[in-house]
Parts: C-alpha cells; sequence; structure tokens
C-alpha cells in the first residue's frame, strides 16, 4: 500500500490544524471532513471512428450549509475520487472565506482532452450535464471551468441543462461566455487576484512592486493572466512554464509578446524574447514571488528546502503539499494559500451568478473595483487573524472558513 498522502489527505490535515487552533469536537470534525454528496458516472462517447468509449464523471458536493454547491469542472486524464474530494472541500473553505453564500463542490471526467475531437469533447459534456441533471441547478450546485475546460464547456453545459429544464437557465454555471450572461471581469478574475494578493504580500515584505522579481508556472487561464497583470504593473516576470516546458530571461520575459507567440505555437519554448530552462529550476529559482499557476503537488517535501523565494503564490489549487508547507513555513516563506491567492475566480462567478438572476449586467470597472475592494478586505482580516493566533496565513484562512461554515451548521442544526 502506498503511503503517499493524497490530496484528500493534504486536504483532512488542514481541517485538522483548523480544529487545533478552534478547539472544536471530534464530531464536528467528522461532519466537516465528510463529503456531503459524492455521484460517479459513467459517460460514453461516441468517437467520430464510431468506436465507443466509457469515461468515468465525478461531481461531489463536500458542504452546502452556506448555500449551494460551487466549484469547477476539471477534464485532464489524472482526475480521480481522491482529487476531487480535496478540491470539492478546498471550495468550500475558498467560499466561506469570501463570504459567498454557497458551499463547496468540484467535478471533474477523467480523459485528456488534448486527445479527443471539439465534436468528441462536446459529447462528453452534454452526456455528463444529462447524468447529473438530478443534482445540479442553481439552487443546488453551480459547476464553473477549471483545467481542460473553458467557456464553450459551460456554454454546452448551460445549453444541456436549460434544454432538460425547458427554459433558457444561465445560473446554472458560471464562467460562460459573456454573450451568453458572462460577467465581464470573469475571464481574468482569478489572474486578478493571483495578482492583488502577490502585490499585498509584496507591500508587506516592503518590496516595492517595480523591484519585484516573479517565476509564474503554468501558462493557462490562470497563469497567463497573472504574468500580464504582474508584467503591466511592472514587476519582472523573469520565468514562465508550461507542460512542454519552460523559458527565462532575467531582464524579464514581454509577456504579451510570450502570449501572442503562444497562440501561434502553443508552448512557451521556443520563444525568442527568452532562452529555455529546466522547468524542475523554475520554483527554485531566486525571485522575490514563485507562482505555481498549474497541477497540485509541485512543491513537496522533496523540494521545498530549495525554495529561495520569499513568497509563494498558490495560483493553482492544492500546489504545495503538507510535507512542503511545513517545509516553507520553518523557512519562513510567506505562503499566500490557495483559497486566498485563486479566489477571484469564485468571487466574480458569485458576481455572475447574482448578475445572471437579476438579468442586470455590470460593467468592467464595476466587477473590477468590487473584486479588488472584496480581495483586500479578506486580505486585511486574514492577516489580523494570523497575527491575533500567531499563526500562518494558511492557517489563519482554513480556520476562518472552518469556523463560518461550523458555525452556519450548527445555527440550522442537525436533521435527524
Ligand atoms: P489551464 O488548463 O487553463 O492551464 C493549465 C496550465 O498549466 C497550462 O499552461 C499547462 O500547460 C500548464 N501545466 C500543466 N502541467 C504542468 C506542469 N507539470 N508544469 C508546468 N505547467 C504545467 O488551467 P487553469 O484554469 O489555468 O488552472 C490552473 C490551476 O488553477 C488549477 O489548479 C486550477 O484548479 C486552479 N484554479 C483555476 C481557476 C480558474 O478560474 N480557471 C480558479 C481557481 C483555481
Amino acid at each position: 500500500m502506498s503511503t503517499t498522502p493524497t490530496p484528500y489527505d493534504d486536504a483532512k490535515a488542514q481541517l485538522k490544524r483548523a480544529q487545533e487552533i478552534l478547539g472544536f469536537s471530534d464530531d464536528d470534525y467528522d461532519l466537516l471532513a465528510t463529503p456531503r454528496r459524492e455521484v460517479t458516472v459513467a459517460v460514453p462517447v461516441q468517437r467520430d471512428d464510431g468506436t465507443v468509449e466509457v469515461l468515468q464523471g465525478y461531481r461531489i458536493q463536500h458542504n452546502w450549509s452556506r448555500g449551494p454547491g460551487k466549484g469547477g469542472i476539471r477534464y485532464a486524464a489524472n482526475v480521480d475520487m481522491e482529487e476531487v474530494r480535496a478540491l470539492a472541500m478546498l471550495m468550500t473553505w475558498k467560499a466561506a472565506l469570501l463570504n459567498l453564500p454557497y458551499g463547496g463542490a468540484k467535478g471533474g471526467i477523467a480523459f485528456d482532452p488534448a486527445d479527443y475531437s471539439q465534436a468528441e469533447i462536446e459529447r462528453i459534456t452534454r452526456r455528463y450535464v444529462h447524468e447529473l441533471l438530478p443534482v445540479i441547478g442553481p439552487e443546488i450546485d453551480i459547476p464553473a471551468p477549471d483545467i481542460g475546460t473553458n467557456e464553450q464547456t459551460m456554454a454546452w453545459f448551460m445549453d444541456t441543462y436549460s434544454q432538460a429544464v425547458g427554459y433558457t437557465s444561465p445560473g446554472v454555471v458560471t464562467g460562460k461566455p459573456v454573450s451568453l450572461g458572462g460577467s465581464l471581469g470573469r475571464a481574468e478574475a482569478t489572474s486578478l487576484g493571483v495578482y492583488i494578493t502577490t502585490r499585498a504580500a509584496l507591500e508587506q515584505l516592503g518590496i516595492a512592486e517595480k523591484d519585484a522579481t516573479v517565476a509564474v508556472q503554468g501558462f493557462g487561464k490562470v497563469g497567463r493572466g497573472a504574468a500580464r497583470f504582474m508584467d503591466d504593473a511592472g514587476m519582472k516576470v523573469v520565468a514562465v512554464s508550461d507542460v512542454f516546458g519552460a523559458v527565462y530571461n532575467a531582464d524579464g520575459i514581454d509577456t504579451a509578446a510570450l502570449a501572442d507567440h503562444v497562440d501561434e505555437t502553443g508552448k512557451v519554448v521556443g520563444f525568442a524574447g527568452a532562452e529555455a530552462m529546466d522547468p524542475a529550476e523554475l520554483l527554485l529559482l531566486d525571485v522575490d514571488a514563485v507562482v505555481p499557476a498549474a497541477v497540485e503537488a509541485v512543491i513537496t517535501g522533496d523540494n521545498a528546502a530549495k525554495v529561495k523565494a520569499k513568497i509563494v503564490v498558490e495560483g493553482a489549487n492544492g500546489p504545495t503539499t503538507a510535507a512542503g508547507d511545513e517545509i516553507l513555513n520553518a523557512n519562513g516563506v510567506l505562503v499566500v494559500p490557495d483559497i486566498l491567492a485563486n479566489s477571484g475566480g469564485v468571487l466574480v462567478s458569485y458576481y455572475e451568478w447574482v448578475q445572471s438572476r437579476d438579468n442586470f449586467f455590470w460593467d468592467l470597472d464595476r466587477v473590477r473595483e468590487s473584486q479588488e475592494t472584496a480581495m483586500l478586505a479578506v486580505w486585511d482580516d486574514v492577516v489580523a487573524f494570523a497575527k491575533e493566533h500567531d499563526i500562518n496565513l494558511r492557517e489563519a484562512a482554513v480556520s476562518m472558513a472552518v469556523k463560518r461554515v461550523l458555525d452556519a451548521h450548527n445555527m440550522r442544526g442537525l436533521f435527524p
């Protein structure tokens, strides 16, 4: 039997730590650690060549004490129950930390979209939605994009659900195209939040934005936008990576030109404005901040001691394992935890859901200003809580969120 902790083990370790800090009972721990509903579905798909494959799909609703489930849908080959459980739990804390009226959920299908045509992905998506119909809806569980999914996926999702209920229901998903009731500012909201929290962390350490150097792992929906915002603000983005490789320029990468290069070639390597580097070294560079914004478990017990950055901003969900986190903390690295750093996405998803329900749409300035105000207020609260209890930012953020969920649960009471 493997002794490597799963992402769900790591998520439960965070909850256990919150229990120590807040002092609630083991019964409450069990209640908070156990997902409320776990659904697995077979997703049969007819390939373009006529053959049929059966994929495995998941949707896990971790907690709904404060409102309907909320969380992304991931399409990736390594999606499994343990990962989805961990991500659903993180979503519960993230929504509560932002004080949004949501619980946490997450879903996914185990397949690599790069190996399938658009028509196949559409059939897979529609069948998956059909299988989930009894457990999703604007008042039940509201999905959003994650790794391997995008606004087109959400458009198919919304259409399939709407066909089934008999009317157009934009509130069933967020991260929709703006033409279908998506929110202005949603596409880049997670990235903007990563930038806002990086800026706040730099300020806390007395580092001016103009002097700051950063390295960003991942150049997808989160990493690309984060690198662009940071570059625009005057920070020096010295390294960027994707699944194929990494590039480095000590003078700072022109991230707009890099984005054009990626649009043309599909990868960061080969970009004329930087040299290739070993992607395994990116998170270990001697920079002010590293931003893991790709996949989970990239800072671990094996490499955390070699992290030289003063700040780690978790753009991705769960990029640091429990063992890695312990080492970063012992070495005095300021870790901005995922549920705070990448919470801009769920925050503006909430704005999108509100707009969909109101049939009244906000302009971009209102979205951006609301996001910045809300995230900086949460940042201040987390920093103050951490100081008060002499704990780190992750312990503070998770504890504040867990307390809100527990309070809601206790006020509602346990139905026999
Ligand atoms: P994405 O699929 O758009 O992009 C992922 C990026 O990571 C791609 O550039 C890919 O090439 C790269 N990548 C994959 N494996 C890698 C590896 N081993 N090393 C380096 N790069 C690698 O996904 P995304 O939406 O940007 O999500 C990234 C992370 O952010 C995930 O953990 C996701 O859960 C989290 N997140 C996303 C959102 C959102 O709004 N999209 C919100 C909150 C959190």
